[in-house]
C-alpha cells in the first residue's frame, strides 16, 4: 500500500466540534467518536495533565493525521 505522509490539522482552524475530512481520501473524523471505526489513535500527547495533541491513524487511507490545538478548542 502507498506510504502517505502526516497531515498535521489545528482544530482551532476548523470550524464546529472538530469534525474534519481526512486530507488524502476525505473520510469524516470526529475527535469525539470513540468507535474508532473510521480512524485509530496511535498517540495522545498530554502538557501539563491536559490534551496537547493526538497522532490518528485514518483506517480508510492508512494516513496520519496529527491533531493539535486541543487547549484552545476546551477554553471555548
Ligand atoms: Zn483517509
Amino acid at each position: 500500500m502507498q506510504t502517505c505522509k502526516l497531515f498535521t490539522i489545528d482544530l482551532t482552524k476548523i470550524k464546529g466540534k472538530g469534525d474534519f475530512g481526512c486530507p488524502k481520501c476525505g473520510a469524516r473524523i470526529s475527535p469525539d467518536d470513540e468507535t474508532e471505526k473510521t480512524y485509530k489513535i496511535l498517540e495522545a500527547v498530554m502538557k501539563h495533565d491536559e490534551l496537547d495533541g493526538i497522532t490518528l491513524q485514518c483506517n480508510r487511507c492508512d494516513c496520519q493525521i496529527h491533531l493539535t490545538g486541543f487547549r484552545s478548542l476546551n477554553t471555548q
